[in-house]
């Protein structure tokens, strides 16, 4: 039996852990925090079809409680070696592991908003990011503002912290338009009153059923698209909002007053595969995203043979195109192993 340890515990090292077991190995997951799952356990319903989060954590926990591999909890790698064909592991808890591969899962970050001082995240009171708003929808969320009202009108802001130079982020998110879309469709059936505005620059709507989610937001709940670059918001004294706009197609400049602001922040490869990189001696690209071995057939592996590549880690992708990813690279891994032992 071969030993595989995956480094992080979100939806692909848990798929990837999964398909390996099945497959007949010895699978260890290292994850840094208390629980695996990632960044799904902070969000409420997936787009394109509103499944509720907990319907594919509930396929996690069945996972971890039937199939028969190790989570280590709060632990992060502290060296990788070769050691002929094997791997020696040190982790932070002290354990000493021997792996035949390697499998680096450690998803992204979230673009800090804070970094965009021109929108007023941490500033004032009714900024808030995607991220923030995912948690407020989930049960028990409170999405009252001043005086316990409803927002009555709402503005989104694409491309926040992506395809944008001054980020030092020039690629796209690629999930933040339909994120918008999923966010601001759930917000009208909520507050069906309110008023809700999206400004972006350009709509990317790559995936299946996603474009007829965005004419659905039309047609059926009156969201307004406006192509246009946010330039400032500010706070009045009732705390609501007064953001200056470019309506790019009209050429004319905008102004409008909003009682939430919500900001579609990016993803970022974040320091956790900064530092999985650094251990696991694997390249990463200039967007700090991992880099793979080719484009096309080799999407799983990395440079370094024997140490593979699953999921966000190596560019902003949805939680479909994760899981696929993650079972690609445990197929990647099993044949690997097949060919070499
Ligand atoms: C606001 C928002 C809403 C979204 N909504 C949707 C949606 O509705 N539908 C959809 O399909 N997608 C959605 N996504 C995308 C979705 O979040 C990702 O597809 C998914 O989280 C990717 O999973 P992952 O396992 O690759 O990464 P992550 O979820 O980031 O998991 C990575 C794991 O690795 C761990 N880790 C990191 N570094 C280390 C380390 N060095 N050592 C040990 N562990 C480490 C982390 O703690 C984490 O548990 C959304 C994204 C955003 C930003
Ligand atoms: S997916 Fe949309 S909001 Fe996100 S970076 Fe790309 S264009 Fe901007």
């Amino acid at each position: 039996m071969k030993h595989i340890v995956i480094i992080g515990g979100g939806i692909a090292g848990m798929e990837t852990a999964s398909t390996l077991t099945d497959a007949g190995h010895w699978v260890t997951v290292i994850e840094k925090e208390a629980q695996v799952g990632g960044k799904l356990n902070n969000w409420s319903y997936l787009f394109p079809d509103f499944t509720p989060v907990e319907k594919i954590k509930e396929s996690l926990r069945e996972k971890c409680e039937k199939k028969d591999f190790t989570i280590l909890r709060e632990t992060e790698v502290q060296s990788v070696n070769r050691k002929n064909d094997k791997f020696d592991i040190n982790t932070s808890s002290g354990q000493k592991l021997e792996a035949d591969a390697v499998v680096v899962a450690t998803g992204y970050e979230l673009f800090d908003a804070r970094r965009k001082e021109e929108y007023g995240y941490k500033i004032y009171d009714h900024v808030i990011t995607s991220a923030d708003l995912e948690k407020l929808l989930l049960p028990g969320g409170d999405l009252t503002v001043a005086a316990g009202a409803h927002p009555k009108r709402i503005a989104f802001v694409h491309c926040v912290g992506s395809r944008d130079e001054k980020s030092g982020n020039q690629y796209c998110s690629k999930v933040c338009c339909i994120t918008g879309v999923k966010q601001a469709i759930e917000l009208k059936k909520r507050i069906p009153e309110a008023e809700i505005y999206c400004f972006y620059m350009d709509l990317r709507m790559y995936g299946k059923h996603f474009e007829e989610l965005y004419r659905e937001a039309q047609e059926k709940y009156d969201i307004q698209f406006i192509r246009g670059r946010l330039s400032e918001a500010s706070e009045k004294i009732d705390k609501s909002l007064l953001i200056k706009a470019e309506d790019t197609l009209s050429g004319r400049p905008l102004k409008m007053n909003v009682d939430l602001l919500v900001l579609l922040v990016g993803m970022e490869a974040g320091k956790g595969t900064a530092n999985a990189a650094t251990t696991c001696g694997i390249e990463c690209e200039q967007s700090g995203f991992l880099k793979t071995a080719d484009s096309f057939l080799k999407s799983n592996f990395s440079a370094q043979e024997g140490i593979f590549l699953a999921g966000s880690c190596t560019a902003p992708m949805s939680v479909n195109d994760t899981i696929l990813h993650a079972r690609s690279a445990a197929i990647e891994v099993d044949n690997w192993l097949k060919q070499t032992n």
